[in-house]
């Protein structure tokens, strides 16, 4: 019977009253772009057969991908890797207007995996710069996200990747100015770096609606609310995954006495649960729960085995797939 914490906090009641116990924040792991995106490959295979290929990786997971490659899926950099009339995944982190067009020169048969919350920001991107505005887009620099929405507008976008990078920004134009970021930042260290933005151009503009993804906010929102409690954060992800790699940093800054990021259960070093009674677990957006189930099973074996549950939002946003693959599933 969960347990109500405050409002918008609910947690399952424990096993024991005091001891070894684990948080586990609620949610974590698959968004509703990540699943689209898997499913996207997934029914290519059914689809067309093997070899299919993806440019990039096709979400930031490398057990994902390394699953995906035993299945004949070929991933490669960048579409010259792969031969004319082949089929081609663009990844959930989406492609530049240059990319698409290097595709189709090579007679491709393209399938866009770019979740619609990141195609969202590019439209933004192509709306301020169609009314001629200075865009400043908050992420990190050489993120395939970025390079993909910075690529609708080359001319009008300027990449400011943290508060340490405002000073350098100079604009045309001080009264259009906006404004957009990568989904997957801390919302934190955003609105830091927007405060600092404000402070030099007063007249900036905020985008439309919230660039950070909701299963981002959702995330960090969870991790922050079990931090306080915990000696130790385990958050499952891999070190090019920005939004698991923000997960650290946030339950860090929430109060977490350590944090680190693993990929899998075999990485955990004992020697990090040394004197440690709480331990929080969550996951990034590309991590399939299996990865920390893992964790969770080496974790009982060394005596966590009260399992708690921190349940800060429910998330139930399904995106559809690609419209050629729908049309497959319908057609049997
Ligand atoms: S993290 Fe957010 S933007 Fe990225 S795939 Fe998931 S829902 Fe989409």
């Amino acid at each position: 019977m969960p347990v109500p914490l405050e409002v918008g906090i609910t947690r399952s009641a424990g096993t024991a009253a005091a001891g070894k116990r684990v948080l586990l924040a609620e949610p974590r792991g698959y968004c509703a772009g990540v699943d689209r995106a898997v499913e996207t490959v997934e029914k290519a295979l059914e689809k067309h057969g093997a070899p299919i290929y993806v440019r990039k990786e096709i979400v930031h997971n490398r057990h994902v991908v390394d699953t995906l490659a035993e299945r004949g899926v070929v991933f490669v950099d960048e579409t010259d890797e792969v031969p004319a009339g082949s089929v081609l995944v663009f990844s959930a982190h989406g492609v530049s207007p240059a990319v698409h067009a290097a595709a189709a020169a090579r007679d491709l048969h393209t399938i866009d995996a770019t979740c619609p919350l990141v195609t969202k920001v590019h439209q933004e991107a192509k709306r301020f710069a169609r009314d001629d505005y200075d865009i400043l887009l908050i992420g990190h620099e050489g993120h395939e996200e970025v390079e993909g929405t910075a690529g609708e507008a080359p001319d009008h976008v300027q990449l400011v990747d943290g508060p340490g990078a405002v000073d350098a920004i100079r604009v045309r134009d001080e009264a259009k100015v906006i404004w957009l970021s990568q989904t997957t930042l801390s919302v934190d260290e955003t609105m830091e770096t927007v405060k600092r933005l404000r402070e030099k151009f007063p007249l900036l503009q905020d985008p439309p609606s919230d660039d950070i993804c909701y299963a981002t906010q959702n995330r960090q929102v969870a991790v922050k609310a079990m931090a306080p409690e915990c000696d130790l954060v385990i958050v499952v992800g891999s070190r090019n995954s920005s939004n698991s790699v923000r997960l650290v940093e946030v339950a860090l800054g929430a109060g977490a006495k350590a944090a680190h990021l693993v990929d899998y259960a075999r990485e955990v070093d004992p020697a990090w649960l040394d004197g440690v009674q709480t331990v929080g677990i969550t996951s990034g957006a590309s991590v399939p729960e299996i990865l920390v189930r893992g964790v969770l099973d080496l974790l009982s074996e060394h005596g966590y085995r009260d399992v708690q549950t921190v349940t800060t939002a429910n998330e139930t946003l399904v995106f559809a797939l690609p419209r050629e693959l729908r049309a497959a599933r319908q057609g049997g």
